[in-house]
């Protein structure tokens, strides 16, 4: 006599966008409603996609633009050419 297998205990928390709490950094990192909220740590980096996930959910794209973990989007407002990038080989 075999009983359901159910041990698949899967919990989805695919709703929760509003208020990330992905931030262990203390002191904590700037909200994604902060004006500073650039300055939270990068928790993915992926600059072949020209993008970096900061830990606040705030999507920091390469030319400085950005979009909140609310859907709403920051047109860029740096310019460019300021950063000194390294080729070692
Ligand atoms: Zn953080």
């Amino acid at each position: 006599m075999y009983e359901a297998d159910r041990a698949t205990h899967r919990t989805t928390h695919l709703t929760q966008r509003k208020t990330p709490s992905m931030c262990q950094h203390k002191p904590q990192c700037p909200t994604a409603e902060g004006p500073d909220r650039e300055a939270a740590f990068t928790v993915a980096h992926h600059p072949e996609q020209g993008w970096s996930l900061l830990c606040n959910g705030v999507v920091l794209f390469e030319d400085t633009g950005e979009l909140l973990p609310d859907g709403q989007i920051i047109a860029p407002h740096r310019p460019l050419g300021t950063e000194h990038i390294t080729t070692a080989a």
